[in-house]
């Protein structure tokens, strides 16, 4: 069944950690049908990036996450802490891998001391989730897949697997390839994945070349990449899928 248009999809942030190409990290910011905006990985510049496109983060109601690494949660605190300067009072949803709410804590504190346990008027409401686990947060259906990358001692990292009403966005976050992804794809109106190199041996990562060895199990709707690094940027004559960039927005 058709569902296009339902969800508009901005790539607020499709960069890498290091800032290639003057990209910002990865945050990926959905609306859905008659529903609060939620993003898809939160990096230390997410804030930056999402006013940048002219959205405003106090509308954010979710915060799926991918890993514990800076440029896919680094951001959080900045969305908690402008939330709670900006008078927010409805509950922020963050649902990350096993881990979350130490390391998002630890976090906090150590940014900003005395910021996590500060009182606030609004709920941080934090849901781990372990590979093939699932859960609903405002109004949006995560599953979660078990990613090959490091996250830190508490778990692994996702790949992840979102329903916004009918509409389905597969996540592959940061991964060496691994055929769980065929299951993120599977039938999804959109796959954002990984492309940090072209065809470089990189642990835990994956590269173009992964992308058109396995094409053919890839049984998305559209394929779009995100995170990539210089090496892919200075080549993009030679990528065989749509490639983001910040500020794209895409309707699917
Ligand atoms: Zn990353
Ligand atoms: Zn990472």
């Amino acid at each position: 069944m058709s569902s296009a248009g339902q969800v508009t999809v901005t790539f607020a942030g499709s960069g890498d950690a290091f800032g290639s190409g003057g990209r910002y990290q990865a945050c990926i910011h959905l609306r859905g049908p008659g529903a609060a905006p939620v993003l898809l990985d939160c990096g230390a510049t997410s804030l930056t990036a999402l006013r940048r496109c002219g959205l405003d983060p106090g509308e954010i109601a979710a915060v799926f996450v991918s890993h514990l690494h800076g440029d896919h949660f680094g951001g959080i605190p900045f969305l908690i802490l402008n939330a709670q300067f900006a008078g927010r009072t409805s509950p922020l949803a963050v649902i990350g891998p096993p881990g979350t709410a130490r390391r998002l804590a630890g976090l906090m504190e150590c940014m900003f001391p005395g910021s996590w346990r500060a009182r606030r008027r609004f709920a941080v409401e934090i849901a781990e989730l372990r590979p093939g686990a699932s859960v609903t947060a405002a109004g949006v259906r995560a599953a979660a897949f078990p990613a090959d990358h490091p996250s830190g001692e508490d778990g692994p990292a996702l790949a992840l697997r979102l329903t916004l009403g009918t509409t389905v966005i597969g996540y592959t976050g940061d991964t060496a390839w691994t055929d769980a992804l065929v299951e993120v794809a599977a039938g999804a109106d959109l796959l954002i994945a990984e492309a940090y190199y072209r065809a470089k041996d990189v642990p835990y990562h994956l590269r173009h070349a992964d992308l058109v060895a396995h094409a053919g199990r890839l049984a998305s709707r559209r394929i779009v990449l995100t995170h990539m690094s210089a090496d892919m940027l200075d080549h993009l004559d030679q990528v065989r899928f749509e490639t983001a960039r910040d500020g794209l927005v895409l309707h699917v």
